[in-house]
């Protein structure tokens, strides 16, 4: 470490915005500290083999390729992955990410995310990301949006092209401005296509990035929307996963 930033260090040690602790001297990360790093909970494997989901108390075996978490997933999902579960000290990462203005941290929580591991006809097919989009107001208030950012991580680290194909409507718009393809695709009320996007779309096998995967509603919304546009598959990347009942040993 050079002896300028040393001295730094010292006098301003960096905070974890995981966990609040100082950050150790000498680790090289700046944001989250090596101990919230190693703490970061991992989906317990076995997973099931589309949506991720930890299979502990789902009761279905490995070789089916659905369970309860994603049985109801528009057909055109192909899969979901996600680099830990949305429990201490990952909730309060995304929480800086999200609400406190912490966009730096997007970088290491895409660099988790590109080291998960997906199924390899997803890695063999799959050449471009699109992040969830935010509404304009949204963005506006925090500066960014937080599933882009991601998405550009992950897509700068992956190899893959970036692609903002969403858009997210405030409420009721008017489609009158919008060409035809944009008109088909426009099938949910949150979501539609953006403009001149859809030769990047045709046949794809599209990445969607966010930071957080729930139940999978929106990202189910997103897929219709892109499907619609020509997609041909649309697999789900996440930072965290929201653990449900089921997921929870006991
Ligand atoms: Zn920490
Ligand atoms: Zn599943």
């Amino acid at each position: 470490m050079p002896l300028g930033r040393a001295l730094l260090d010292l006098v301003f040690a960096p905070i974890c915005l995981g966990c609040d602790g100082p950050i150790a001297p000498g680790d090289a990360a700046r944001l989250i500290c090596r101990r919230c790093r190693a703490r970061l909970p991992v989906p317990p494997a076995p997973l099931c083999a589309r949506c991720g989901a930890p299979r502990l108390r789902t009761g279905r075996q490995e070789r089916e390729l659905s369970c309860r978490e994603c049985e109801h997933w528009p057909p055109a999902v192909r899969a979901a992955r996600s680099a830990c579960l949305l429990l201490p000290p990952a909730d309060r990462v995304v929480h800086q990410l999200k609400y406190r203005g912490w966009w730096a941290l997007a970088q290491p929580m895409a660099e988790r995310m590109a080291a998960v591991a997906l199924p390899p006809d997803v890695v063999a097919e799959a050449r471009v990301v699109v992040p969830v989009p935010t509404t304009a107001a949204r963005r506006r208030e925090r500066g960014y949006n937080q599933a882009e950012l991601l998405a550009r991580g992950y897509a700068k680290r992956t190899g893959r092209q970036l692609l903002r194909a969403l858009e997210r409507s405030t409420g009721a718009s008017s489609q009158t401005s919008l060409q035809p393809a944009q008109r088909a695709a426009n099938v949910s009320s949150a979501f539609r296509l953006a403009a001149g996007v859809e030769r990047g779309l045709l046949a794809a096998h599209i990445i969607l990035v966010d930071d957080v995967l729930t139940t999978g509603a929106t990202a189910g919304e997103c897929t219709r929307v892109l499907v619609a546009a020509g997609a041909r598959a649309v697999s789900i990347v996440t930072f965290a996963r929201a653990p449900t009942v089921r997921e929870v040993p006991t």
